[in-house]
């Protein structure tokens, strides 16, 4: 007999009226939001945390206990939780889903980390365009603190908590979580260099926790069923389920929860049903900053440790998928674009690196590409990496040298000819 899929984050997914307070409770919502109050102190909460492996599930893969651990515990400052659904990295989806279809999830899932650290203010940054989700968090708030789940004196105890939704300014730097800071304090979304870490110094200088949505709905199921049981479902050092939303060149794109360290090939096989329209190409497996994989490098599990092994990274776990029709040259002008477009300016390498890269590009898609360019954008590569306040650049450079790397003859027949291979043979044009 076929074993049940295990499902965490979208447990309530198929419930009538799901995100609704009354709909919640009846599956056992907020129980787990008793159980910590009620019978755990704060410490226990959070060693339940660390034993489950949780890792933040927006990018960075770091242990959501070891960060919780870091906030001072004897400073005499507020004490914040950032919320980032800001959800801005292209091919990822997945945190919509869990506002608009279980918000109250996520705000159990508040409760329970703000237990844990000692906050009494959560703010959750989200994504300007997601109006039906910021529409619904209102809702659920409210429904929440009518039921004493939030607010004054929460459950009888001692516990207060406010939490407030901040609609995000439009900014793809504004899900970097010191953007995110700025951006929350209102100014403009400019990263800012760590040392201090927010944990010692965050929104308005005070120990902030930022967490991003999925990370943070999955507390409430361990507390629930304990720790040990969240890190039994993944792989060593990365535990639970994951929630694979993927895109592209798919017969069923869409988001799948599935335990962390699924192999790749069963995600867009059995899950996404296979690929449309041509044969699998590559995969960009966690969002755009990920490097690119060809489809030889494609029989991975899907989990931090392995995806790095292979080159890449998990990131979001927004996975898009091309098909043999892709050209690459168009694919990496396309991201070039986009973080030429975004950089907050603040680095000279990435601000001129992505424009400067994407320039380059657009001549050689154009026809007009010169023999020496892709040495060229390589060479920028090593003044960039490592070399800027945030992450982004980084984020610029592996797509740039994984594209050319793997699919280096096309971006070759393109400067050659001045035309493209793949739209030729296919005849698209
Ligand atoms: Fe801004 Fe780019 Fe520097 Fe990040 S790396 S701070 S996005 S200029």
């Amino acid at each position: 007999m076929a074993k049940e899929p295990i499902r965490i984050l979208t447990k309530n997914w198929d419930i009538k009226n799901s995100n609704t307070i009354e709909a919640y409770i009846k599956n056992g919502g907020y129980k787990a939001l008793e159980k910590a109050i009620k019978q755990m102190n704060p410490e226990q909460v959070m060693d339940e945390v660390k034993k489950s492996n949780l890792r933040g599930r927006g990018g960075a893969g770091f242990p959501a206990g070891v960060k919780w651990g870091f906030v001072p515990k004897d400073s005499d400052k507020l004490k914040y939780l950032c919320v980032n659904a800001d959800e801005g990295e292209p091919g990822t989806f997945k945190d919509r889903y869990i506002m608009t279809l279980d918000p109250h999830m996520l705000l159990e899932g508040i409760a329970i980390t703000s237990y844990a650290v000692g906050i009494s203010a959560a703010y959750i940054y989200i994504r300007n365009e997601y109006i039906e989700s910021i529409a619904i968090l209102k809702t659920a708030i409210q429904e929440a603190k009518a039921k004493n789940y939030l607010g004054a004196s929460i459950l009888g105890s001692n516990f207060n908590l406010e939490i407030y939704v901040h609609r995000g300014a439009g900014a793809y730097i504004a899900g970097e979580e010191t953007g995110l800071i700025e951006s929350l304090e209102g100014k403009r979304a400019m990263p800012r260099i760590r040392p201090p870490f927010p944990a010692a110094v965050g929104v308005f200088n005070c120990p902030t926790v930022v967490n991003n949505v999925e990370t943070i709905a999955c507390v409430p199921s361990i507390i629930e069923h304990g720790g040990e049981w969240f890190a039994g479902i993944g792989v060593s050092k990365d535990g639970g389920t994951k929630l694979y939303a993927v895109s592209g060149h798919v017969n069923n794109p869409g988001v799948y929860e599935l335990p962390v360290g699924t192999s790749l090939q069963k995600i867009l096989y059995e899950h996404a049903g296979g690929i449309k329209g041509g044969e699998l190409k590559a995969v960009i497996p966690g969002g755009i900053s990920a490097s690119v994989l060809a489809a030889r490098e494609c029989d991975i599990a899907m989990d931090c440790q392995s995806v790095a092994k292979a080159g890449s990274m998990l990131g979001s776990a927004g996975i898009i998928v091309m098909n043999n029709r892709v050209c690459m040259v168009e694919a990496l002008f396309n991201i070039a674009e986009f973080y030429a477009e975004e950089s907050c300016g603040q680095c000279t390498p990435c601000r001129s690196g992505s424009h400067w890269i994407k320039n380059i590009l657009e001549r050689i898609l154009h026809g007009k590409g010169k023999t020496d360019d892709l040495e060229i954008m390589l060479s920028f590569i090593p003044g960039i990496m490592g070399r800027t306040i945030c992450a982004f650049g980084d984020a610029l450079c592996g797509p740039v040298q994984s594209f050319i790397t793997k699919f280096r003859d096309e971006f070759e027949y393109h400067i050659i000819e001045g035309k493209c291979n793949i739209r030729n043979k296919l005849d698209i044009l």
